[in-house]
Parts: structure tokens; sequence; C-alpha cells
């Protein structure tokens, strides 16, 4: 079988190393040079939306699927009748603009943080006044890991919130003083089937992830947390891998975003779950039964930003994934998971790893 993968960074190379188990042949489109997945299969060097490169994807693959978000919807909606495009592109113009996303939740009757939609000065204004402060603003669309956001610490930051991003439309919430952050990563097959993997909890820095550990200990939460990824599954009729972000504040979960894709929090899957997102993703889309979901062990993740450090290769702990990609501040290189006995043998792994990275 032959699949169509937009976008060539680690996660489309965790895809198609994934695929090469399943003896599946992955075709990648990617306009950058050497990306990560290069060393899974053939890569076409051109634009997400070159609708040449798209059609030559969908005459010569069973399925096409794409491993981030920008991905114009126009161009998968080109190709949608010549061949199968999971996840749903529907899924994917929600999850680009965060005003849908935020009514998506609403309709799902999933708690979120108070917003307010921003299209001027005086509406900037007015979602001061309603949620107080602190705030954050974001714009609606093309914002990740932090980025395209301005916290509003009191009414005298509004302006400069305002010169910083008001030329498109945004967004505020209400700033959640949150205990702690986890996604619920749900997979779902065409044929209906569904399976959620344990909880995972994640630290971001500065808007990026940082670290995660699965399964979380608290039965409630991780009921509540399944009900509401199933939800969205089955209300897009979705087919493939859906993260959805979530504060906890409380004990309440308060959904934040989600992505229509394999995710960074569940990286620690290829090492500490019986199947893996990665290869769960392409059961789903491919039309195969899902795997178990379910966890062999204590698992952790640390994502490694803008060097891998020489010590964490000495250090010998977990699996260290190399992602190829040439050192840049800021930049995901790699990522390093550990499995572990118990909860507490994991977190003492994970702050030997994390104490190499800093
Ligand atoms: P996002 O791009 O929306 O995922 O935001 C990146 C990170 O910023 C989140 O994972 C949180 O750590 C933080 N953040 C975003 N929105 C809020 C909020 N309303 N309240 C508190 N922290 C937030």
């Amino acid at each position: 079988m032959h699949a169509g993968i937009i976008g060539a960074g680690q996660l489309g190379q965790m895809l198609g190393f994934a695929a090469r188990d399943l003896g599946v042949t992955c075709r990648f489109l990617d306009p950058s040079v050497s990306p990560p997945a290069a060393e899974c299969g053939e890569v076409i060097q051109r634009p997400f939306d070159d609708a040449e490169a798209l059609a030559a994807m969908a005459a010569s693959c069973d399925i096409i699927t794409y491993e981030f978000e920008n991905v114009p919807v126009e161009a998968l909606r080109e190709i949608e009748g010549k061949v199968p495009v999971y996840p749903p592109p529907k899924a994917l113009r929600l999850a680009q603009d965060r005003l849908d996303e935020k009514r998506l939740f609403e309709r799902l009757d999933i708690p979120l943080p108070p917003y307010h939609a921003i299209d001027s000065r005086p509406d900037l204004d007015s979602a001061a006044a309603t949620l107080g402060t602190p705030m954050v603003v974001k714009t609606r669309r093309l914002g990740y890991d932090g980025k395209g956001q301005f916290v509003v610490r009191s009414t005298e930051d509004l302006g400069a919130a305002w010169d910083a991003l008001g030329t498109q439309p945004l967004i505020a919430e209400q700033w959640v003083p949150f205990d702690f952050e986890v996604s619920a990563i749900g997979v779902r097959a065409s044929s209906g089937e569904v399976r959620v993997y344990p909880l995972t909890r994640n630290v971001h820095e500065q808007g990026i992830l940082h670290t995660s550990q699965s399964p979380v200990d608290d039965a409630q939460l991780v009921t509540r947390a399944d009900e509401y990824v199933r939800r969205m599954l089955e209300h897009l009729d979705y087919v493939g891998v859906l993260a959805l972000e979530m504060f906890v504040a409380d004990g309440r979960l308060l959904a934040n975003e989600f992505a229509p894709r394999v995710h960074n929090s569940g990286h620690w899957t290829i090492e500490g779950a019986r199947t893996s997102q990665f290869e769960n993703h392409l059961r789903a889309v491919l039309g195969m039964p899902l795997g178990d979901t379910g966890v062999a062990g204590h698992a952790g993740m640390v994502i490694l930003i803008g060097t891998i450090p020489e010590a964490v290769r000495a250090l010998e702990i977990g699996n260290l994934h190399d992602y190829g990609k040439a050192p840049r501040p800021g930049r995901k290189l790699g990522h390093v998971t550990v499995v572990a006995g118990s909860a507490s043998e994991r977190d003492e792994l994970l702050r030997k790893v994390a104490k190499t990275v800093t």
C-alpha cells in the first residue's frame, strides 16, 4: 500500500518508520531541502498547495494524510474527489481557526475558558472589560507553539497587544491559572472503532512542549478526557489520530485546542504503548484494524530543543530520537523517551535527562 503524506518533518519521519514496519510505502510532499522524513521515502520538493504535485500524489497513493496543521484546506479539497483524504479536511478547517475551534467545543459541551472574538480595537477593549486581566490575545489563524500570542497583564498592555497583533482577526481568552496541562490522544477508524491512549500530562516552556508523562493517576479526569475526545472523533466522523489539549484547573478540564494529526505529546507511544500513535494513525487511514493503545509501564518524554547535548547521548537513558535536523535556537531536534515500572522511577529518569538538557 502507498500512503501520501503532506509534510516531511519529524512527525512525517515517525509515520514513515511506522509505515515501514507495516509494509506501507510513503511518498511525502514538502518544500524544504532534506527534511527529516527523506530517509523514509521519496519527497516531492514542492509547495504544499502545488496542484501538479498533489495530483501526482493522488494518482500514485491509496490515501493522502498530513502531518502538520497549516496545510491549505483548499489544496486538500482539490484532491478529495480523487483519493481518500484523512483526517477529514473539515476537521483541519476547524482546527485552523481558533474561533471555529472554540465554537466546536461549545457545540459538543466540552468546557473551555471564557473567550471573546476580536475584529477591531474597540473589541479588544470590550474583551478586557468582559474577561478581565490577565488575558491572552491570540491570532485566530496560523499560531503555534505560543507564537502569535500576547499576554495582556493589565489594561495598560492593550495598546501594545494591538500594535503587535492587530492586523489580523484575533481572539482573547481568560488567563487560566492551571494546575497542569493534559492531552487526550484518540484514534478512530473508518469503521467507527475508537481507541484512546492513556491520558498524557504535559509541561510547556515558553509555549513549546517540554515534557510529557503518561498515564495520569486520576480516574475521574481520565474518564472525562476520554469522553471529550470520543465526542470530537464521533462528531467529526473522524479517521486517524486526534489530540485534544486541555488545562486542568481545580479538578476541571478546560479545552485549549485540538490537533487533527499525530501529536508531539504522543511521542512516548513509540516505546511506551503497545501500538504507537503513528502506527495507529496509518492503520486508521489505510483501513486496517486498530492496535492496542494500552501502555506498557509508565512512560515519559523530554523534547530536545535547539541542540542535542553530548551529555544526553552519553547518558544512555531511554531512547534518544534524533530527527537529523540542523541545530537552531528554538528548533525541535529530537526527544528522549523513558519507560519505567513505576511513576517515581520514570520521574527520576526524566529528571536526569532534563538536567543534562538545561
Ligand atoms: P497554544 O498555542 O494555545 O497551545 O498555547 C501554548 C501554551 O501557552 C499552552 O500550552 C499554555 O501553556 C499557554 N496558554 C495558552 N493559553 C492560555 C490561557 N488561556 N491561560 C493560561 N495559559 C495559556
